[in-house]
């Protein structure tokens, strides 16, 4: 089976009914990067930087990150990037930086820790340029925004990061793209002042399930509860792609839920056609996307929305899975 689905890859991702998906990799480790772009992912739609930082004793210098960086590039052979700014604290320790907070998830996590250590997040961003090495492939992202005062905050750093590199070095740089993840559901609230502000969003599913149901998404005492199929959490998703159509601003999905069958075929449904997930659901969500019509998806979101568990939108979607084989 595993065999079928890779050589499903080398196929485009179109619904029956014509509908072009664009499945995009989760990555932060260099292995294996390369043959996944190769083998047909539309880019990196997550690169998560903090994996390299994890892997160090100690933060990795601006030289030593454009070499990282570099190799992402390269690795993803002109197709765009989608670099995320250092995402630590929560569930994401630094060993040579430790945060002792009472409660992580809610504390000094992603751009808030970025903002309080400006000379950290100017050398990150200063990486990032330079290593795109004048070409347009970079988009920069910022994790865990909650309010729009960071994300000024966060443009002014990449125009000074562009100012001197450009103007006082002389170097030839693109300014990138730039976007938020939506993860803070406060923001779901705000579309409209982020979409003034950025080129895109990302919708990070995976935190923003945490913090729309108020339950750790690592705590195993509550995992029955952290539930992305919630009727709630499935409302949220469909308004905030209306709202961003109705806005003109780009949104992908980068959490889990854009990895797995029932996931994608209730993202496709709702409109959603930027995915980006990890390397090993690449090959089985193409060949399952290449089997349905968008039709039958758009009548299936129809049944979903009057279910009000998550427990029986798993059922009706697994009963739906069947009949695709
Ligand atoms: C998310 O929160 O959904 C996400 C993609 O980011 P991470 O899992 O790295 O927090
Ligand atoms: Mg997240």
């Amino acid at each position: 089976l595993k065999e079928r689905y890779t050589q499903d890859l080398s196929l485009p991702t179109i619904t029956t009914d014509g509908e072009r998906i664009a499945l995009q990799l989760n990555a932060g480790l260099l292995s294996s990067l390369e043959s996944d772009i190769a083998t047909g992912a539309d880019g990196v739609g997550l690169y998560r930087t903090e994996i390299p930082f994890m892997l160090q004793q100690r933060f990795p210098s601006e030289s030593e990150q454009i070499k990282v960086y570099k190799q992402v590039f390269e690795a993803a052979a002109g197709k765009s990037v989608v670099m995320r700014t250092l995402d630590v604290g929560g569930d994401k320790p630094l060993a040579y930086f430790p945060i002792n907070e009472e409660n992580p998830f809610l504390g000094w996590r992603g751009i808030r820790l970025s903002l309080d250590h400006p000379e950290l997040f100017l050398v990150q961003l200063r990486a990032m340029l330079q290593a795109a090495e004048g070409s347009d492939q970079l988009s920069i992202m910022l994790p865990m925004v909650s309010c729009i005062d960071e994300i000024e905050q966060s443009l002014a750093y990449l125009e000074q990061a562009y100012f001197e590199l450009s103007t006082e070095m002389g170097m030839d740089i693109v300014k990138p793209r730039v976007g938020i993840m939506l993860e803070v559901p406060v923001l779901l609230y705000q579309l409209p002042d982020v979409a003034r502000k950025v080129d895109f969003i990302s919708v990070g599913s995976n935190d923003l399930t945490q913090y729309l149901l108020a339950v750790d998404r690592n705590n195993p005492r509550v995992s029955t509860l952290y539930d992305c199929y919630h009727p709630g959490i499935l409302r949220a998703l469909k308004q905030v792609r209306e709202e961003c159509k109705t806005l003109n601003l780009p949104v992908s999905v980068c959490g889990e839920l854009a990895g797995e069958p029932i996931g994608v075929l209730l993202l496709v449904s709702m409109g959603y056609s930027h995915l980006s997930m990890n390397q090993g659901s690449l090959g089985r969500i193409n060949y399952l996307l290449r089997r349905v019509s968008f039709e039958d998806l758009n009548n299936l979101l129809n049944k979903v929305l009057r279910l009000s568990s998550g427990q029986e939108v798993r059922v009706l979607l697994a009963e739906y899975l069947e009949t695709i084989g």
